[in-house]
């Protein structure tokens, strides 16, 4: 008999609770793709879930967003659709990075479509599946992805198939020209394609006004509760909250040191819990100073240098080992005073996280 067994622990490994978990909330993902929607008019409103859905987990995202009445969803890569299949009926789904030779295979066999970026992938796609619908995406400024303007009227893309033309602005974030101009600009090349879908606004191009919406809408951070322009704050709620289990409690005399680099010492006797996260979870060093814990509904500030794993804070002294403690995620907030962008918050939190969704 092992030990589980002979002391009655769970055996199963689905019984398994990683220290560390993401709480998700439905009702906010699920509200805020309804304020993404209305505010995108008479356009559809899709969903972008690279990068596992923002780091919430692409397949928890892509139910519920479906539920709510989202059709349109967009990844980056082969690998990440092959990930989200079975699709369920009437779902739409295609790959912002086209097709190399390398994705052929599994494209010609998928029901998602590629975003075709170059001529070059625009042949490629026709050699293969010419009759299957594709979309096609046209660089207006940002000199990303995207095929030229003047390519709109190429034989070779004459011939494909087109569901969506798409194009990405370099500057919805801010109040710049360079807006407009994109806009303007796609508005011209979307008017030779009069039976494809036009695509041109992610979350902070919704919050630049009707003119941006066209047929299709492809917001992504907005979803997961960040904060795209000052326009969306008020209504985009939070989705993530990370939370940490205490793995120890410790007294500190006065005098002693706390963690790597002995950065922090303590001036008086103090207790301080060790918590099961770090910065291979997406709580970089950086975020020091800008984040804090709470415990039983009170501020726990960070002490000495994040580990890799673990974290120290202030903890009250009847602290108890086991017990859980919140991690503030204001995405705005931390980004504004941090170098990491609401996107890098959210995306790098990495796969430990059990992601638990109400
Ligand atoms: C990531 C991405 C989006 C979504 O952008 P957000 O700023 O997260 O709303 C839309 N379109 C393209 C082409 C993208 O790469």
């Amino acid at each position: 008999m092992d030990a589980a067994a002979r002391d009655g622990y769970p055996q199963a490994m689905n019984d398994f609770q990683p220290p560390l978990r993401l709480r998700l909330d439905t009702a906010a993902l699920q509200s805020n793709w309804r304020w993404l929607a209305k505010q995108s008019g008479d356009a559809a409103c899709g969903a972008a879930i690279k990068a596992d859905g923002y780091g919430l987990g692409a397949r928890g995202v892509i139910d519920r967003l479906a539920q709510a009445g989202c059709r349109d969803f967009y990844v980056s890569t082969w690998a990440e659709a092959a990930a989200l299949m079975q699709l369920a009926e009437g779902l739409s789904l295609s790959v912002f990075h086209g097709v190399r030779d390398e994705d052929m295979a599994q494209a010609a066999n998928s029901p998602a479509r590629p975003v075709l970026n170059s001529l070059e992938q625009v042949e490629r796609w026709l050699t293969y599946c010419a009759d299957r619908p594709c979309d096609v995406m046209f660089d207006t400024g940002m000199n990303r992805l995207g095929l030229a303007a003047e390519e709109a009227g190429h034989d070779s893309v004459r011939r494909l198939v087109i569901d969506t033309v798409m194009s990405h602005l370099a500057c919805a974030d801010e109040d710049s020209a360079m807006n407009a101009h994109q806009r303007d600009r796609f508005r011209a090349i979307a008017g030779q394609f009069p039976s494809a879908r036009a695509s041109l606004a992610n979350s902070a191009g919704i919050c630049l006004g009707s003119g941006y919406a066209f047929d299709l809408t492809r917001p992504g951070l907005a979803l997961y509760g960040g904060i795209p322009r000052g326009e969306a704050r008020g209504h985009i709620k939070a989705v993530a909250t990370p939370e940490t289990q205490i793995i120890q409690v410790r007294a500190v005399e006065a005098g002693g040191s706390v963690g790597y680099g002995a950065t922090f010492t303590a001036m008086r006797a103090m207790t301080v819990g060790i918590v099961n996260a770090g910065y291979a979870d997406g709580l970089y060093r950086s975020l020091g100073q800008a984040m804090t814990l709470s415990y039983r509904g009170a501020s726990c500030p960070i002490v000495g240098r994040i580990s890799m794993d673990l974290i120290a804070i202030q903890l009250p002294a009847d602290a108890k080992e086991g017990d859980w403690a919140g991690i503030d995620f204001d995405l705005a907030a931390i980004a504004a005073e941090t170098p990491m962008s609401q996107y890098e918050l959210l995306t790098g939190l990495g796969q430990r996280w059990d992601r638990v969704w109400s």
